[in-house]
């Protein structure tokens, strides 16, 4: 079966096509400036070095997705003979609130309880279901999969995902931890325990998705207990423009001083903080790491407070967990970077925890990057979050197909 991928933001919509009897990627594509001018689908065939720049008007996501069915059916791009060949579609849906902690085939319920989780994923859900819908519309006899980005936080004890407030406002607005980038932290986790040829069971793990966004997760025996974002993926670690977690009273402070809105400091913390905020120069980390090189203090203070919050949940949920096995490090940063991950690490050895400096000179391949007299194994796992969606989306498709069957 070949299955459809789709991310969809408000004005992007990212695929990939991969046929799952070997698990393997056979397109993938951005489409750009949905709704605006110079709408553009960017498009590539896997063993084709060109690729595909389509650029035609796409008023919303339904035309979007029209063209992407369009090109994956090309014949000198495409990867499927018609629309009829792509036997299921998997979503990526940010937030199911505390309604879902697995994937599910959407139907008119799922619709509904994603619509009412809108109000706590204002930014991500409304699009996500956009996709769904057009998707639903465009192709209405193919299964659609929603996989979700909190599903993975919710074995989360209540300890972990309650806030100290008065709890009325957990049972009357659902305020809590819910945690995100969930099939990243799971896929991982799973390749670890494969990789160190352990059960998952056995083991108890810390994944630290280090991208644009970021997140650290302690998995004790395969399941989540702790997770670093929180009732939303402003929460936690410093991020590229993300401050991260902050004492709340500098919100009202800062209102009062700059004289913005609530909405204009939460603006601040979400655009303007992180790695760009501290420095002044970018939310990048490669162009931090230029600017230390020319001598700039900011960007290198930056970079030390990165690595700092991910020293601090590490140390955090070792204790959490009472001890740890496998130290996972995953997306842009955490793949690339070899200088933070060793930034990181380096106060670490009197906790198990012993980089090699020759071993973790990798990029783009899994890898144990720990020394041999390490307690804990170091690992650089590339993180596959359209697999782990591509693959439940699989495995529910067959269900459906099965029980129309009557199997
Ligand atoms: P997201 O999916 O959250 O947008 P990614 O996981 O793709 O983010 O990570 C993107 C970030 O990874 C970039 O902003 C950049 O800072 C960092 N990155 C990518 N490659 C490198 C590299 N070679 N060295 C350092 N940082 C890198």
């Amino acid at each position: 079966m070949k299955v459809l991928v789709i991310n969809c933001g408000s004005s992007s919509l990212k695929y990939q096509i991969l046929d799952m009897s070997t698990e393997s990627l056979l397109a993938k594509g951005l489409v750009e400036r949905i709704g605006m001018d110079g709408s553009v689908l960017t498009h590539q065939k896997i063993g084709l070095d060109e690729k595909n720049v389509v650029e035609a008007t796409m008023n919303d996501h339904k035309e979007a997705i029209s063209q992407v069915i369009t090109v994956l059916a090309d014949p000198v791009f495409g990867v499927v003979k018609s629309m009829a060949d792509i036997g299921a579609v998997g979503h990526r849906v940010v937030h199911a609130g505390e309604k879902y902690s697995a994937s599910v085939i959407i139907n008119e319920d799922v619709i509904e309880a994603l619509e009412e989780c809108i109000e706590l994923a204002p930014l991500h859900n409304p699009p996500n279901l956009l996709g769904i819908a057009a998707c639903r519309e465009i192709m209405p006899k193919t299964p659609q999969i929603a996989v979700f980005d909190t599903a993975f936080h919710q074995t989360m004890p209540p300890e972990s995902y309650m806030y100290a407030i008065p709890y009325e406002y957990y049972e009357k607005y659902s305020i809590r931890r819910y945690g995100f980038h969930g099939t990243s932290h799971k896929y991982v986790a799973d390749r670890a325990a494969y990789m160190l040829g352990v059960s998952i069971d056995d083991l108890k793990i810390i994944t630290c998705h280090l991208g644009n966004g970021a997140s650290v997760s302690a998995i004790k025996r395969g399941k989540c207990i702790d997770t670093s974002m929180g009732f939303t993926p402003l929460a936690g670690l410093a991020m590229g423009t993300r401050s991260g977690s902050v004492d709340p009273a500098i919100i009202q402070f800062i209102a009062e001083k700059e004289k913005r809105s609530i909405d204009g400091v939460l603006e601040i913390l979400n655009k303007k903080s992180g790695m760009l905020g501290v420095s002044g120069v970018s939310s990048d980390f490669r162009d931090l790491e230029e600017a230390v090189k020319d001598g700039n203090e900011r960007a290198a203070l930056a970079l030390q407070v990165f690595a700092h919050r991910v020293r601090y949940y590490i140390g955090a949920y070792m204790a959490e967990m009472n001890g740890l096995d496998a130290l996972v490090f995953t997306a842009g940063v955490g793949e690339n970077d070899t200088g933070m991950r060793d930034v990181i690490c380096a106060e670490l050895g009197n906790l198990g925890i012993k980089l090699d400096p020759v071993k973790n000179r990798v990029r783009g391949r899994e890898a144990i990057i720990s020394r041999d007299d390490s307690r804990v194994a170091i690992m650089m796992i590339p993180t596959n979050e359209e697999l782990v969606i591509a693959r439940d989306t699989y495995s529910l498709a067959n269900k459906k197909i099965g029980l129309s069957r009557g199997v």
